[in-house]
């Protein structure tokens, strides 16, 4: 370390210590500013859970670590801040997403004006986008294939901590962070590095089961890891590191579902256009109908269809959705409700605490029918046969939807018995709709063909 040189750590989606390879690569050359810019490209259209959750994390980060907050541009509050504490190098974990990549274009050409170097160590990926590649050095389109190849590629090992002489900076001024209130109802998860592993640790204890429970709304099968990942509380190469030696099923299939974060933001990186547009564009021509009330009934939860209201209203309610119900209700939109996937994912960007651009336009995509790996349009889930199959007992509807809580069947209660509880009719025939949905892909498909 040199005593006379000072840097910069941008914190962006990496608000943690442990782990953090940019963080040790700015201590490494000197006494540091801890910093982070509340940019308003980024807050302004952020919904009340990504607010809450990202200011919560700050507030934690900046118990362990002295941080400084700018609000504004981050080409000027990075140049001026870095100016400000004479700094030559600004590091920063590299930025994958269309917007992030832009930025960071932006700001690295503005500091290079002012004599200071952007330093990108690390990413929020075990593999940083654009690497996985075939044997031509094309990118894989398809999930299995590219899995098998990251897995080939590898990773580093945990970075550790920062070291216990780190030395740290400050700012004379530094902005205020913004209370979020939330609305009525909303109670989201503990966000934090400490929470992450934390969360972790409990989830590894049954990592073992995770193969067979992860389906199952019912049970507590899967890691609720999403949204730490999302706020980079945790990185994945951590993760990959506990499971490393580990066999059995949980392990693999966990490793897998990390892959798909991998794929996901792999994927946006090559096509960027992807994050609001088909990937596929053969259904873009479907014919969809205009968002109404049937949408709003969707948002709210009283479809009438109790799985799906059950996973619209675990959403509001905590932030998060299991991801079976994240299938289910996306599958209910397109192909029951016949709107258009975008309005569907714009939703759960507003609400989702883990809501991540590229796992969000992909997954409302992948269920779609126009991502990768689609599944055949014309597989239409059936949400009650969902329901009985993965929350057998109603458990999950029962407690989503309490009005269901004492009917004989929380899946398909009768007439009388929504009657009795005020709980409304379906608002369509499933299996109309699923003839209409197929219909409309006749046509796409019938277009397509010239026929
Ligand atoms: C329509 C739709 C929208 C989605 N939107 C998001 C989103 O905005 N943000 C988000 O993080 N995930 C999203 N997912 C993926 C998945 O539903 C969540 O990652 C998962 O439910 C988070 O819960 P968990 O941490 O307990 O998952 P676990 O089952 O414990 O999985 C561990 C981690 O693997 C990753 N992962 C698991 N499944 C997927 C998947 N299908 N695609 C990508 N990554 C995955 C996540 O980072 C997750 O935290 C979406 C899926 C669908 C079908």
């Amino acid at each position: 370390m040199d005593p006379q040189a000072t840097s910069v750590m941008w914190f962006r989606r990496d608000l943690r210590t442990f782990d953090n390879p940019a963080l040790l690569a700015a201590l490494a050359e000197g006494p540091t500013l801890g910093l982070f810019v509340l940019d308003p490209v980024l807050w302004d259209p952020a919904g009340p859970s990504r607010r809450h959750q990202l200011v919560a994390s700050l507030r934690a980060l900046g118990a362990d670590v002295p941080l400084a907050v700018r609000a504004g541009d981050p080409v000027r509050e990075v140049v001026a801040a870095a100016r400000e504490v004479g700094a030559t190098h600004v590091h920063v974990a590299a930025d994958y997403g269309p917007y992030g990549a832009a930025r960071d274009e932006a700001v690295e050409e503005a500091l290079a004006d002012a004599g200071i170097a952007l330093v990108r160590t690390g990413s929020p990926y075990a593999v940083a986008p654009g690497r996985v590649r075939n044997g031509s050095g094309d990118p894989y389109q398809v999930f299995t294939p590219f899995s098998r190849a990251w897995s080939e590629h590898g990773w580093r090992g945990p970075a550790g901590p920062i070291p216990d002489d780190a030395l740290w900076l400050s700012l004379e001024e530094t902005a205020p962070l913004p209370e979020v209130d939330l609305p009525e109802g909303l109670d989201l998860p503990e966000p934090g590095e400490a929470a992450a592993h934390r969360a972790w640790e409990a989830f590894l204890e049954q990592v073992d089961d995770y193969a067979e429970d992860r389906d199952r709304p019912d049970l507590e099968g899967t890691s609720r890891l999403s949204h730490h990942l999302k706020l980079g509380e945790i990185h994945p190469r951590t993760l990959l590191a506990d499971l490393a030696g580990r066999e059995g099923d949980g392990a693999a299939t966990f490793r897998t579902e990390l892959a798909w974060r991998e794929f996901y933001a792999d994927v946006l990186h090559r096509r960027p256009d992807s994050a609001r547009d088909y990937l596929r564009p053969q259904l873009a021509a479907m014919r969809y109908d205009e968002p109404g009330p049937d949408f709003d009934a969707w948002r709210e939860g009283r479809t009438g269809f109790p799985i799906v209201d059950a996973g619209m209203r675990q959403l509001r309610a905590t932030g998060w959705m299991h991801n079976r119900l994240r299938m289910i209700t996306a599958s209910f939109l397109v192909k029951d409700l016949h709107v258009e996937w975008q309005h569907g994912a714009r939703h759960f960007l507003h609400w989702l605490v883990d809501g991540d651009l590229a796992s969000n336009s992909h997954g409302w995509q992948w269920t779609a029918g126009c991502g990768t790996d689609a599944a055949p349009y014309f597989r239409v889930f059936n949400p009650t046969t969902q329901g009985r199959r993965f929350d057998p007992d109603g458990v999950y509807i029962r407690t989503w939807v309490p009005e269901l809580a004492d009917v004989a069947d929380p899946h398909d209660p009768s007439p009388d018995d929504r009657d009795l509880v005020g709980y409304p009719e379906p608002i369509v025939d499933h299996r109309a709709e699923r003839l209409e949905a197929l219909d409309r892909y006749g046509e796409v498909r019938d277009a397509a063909a010239g026929r």
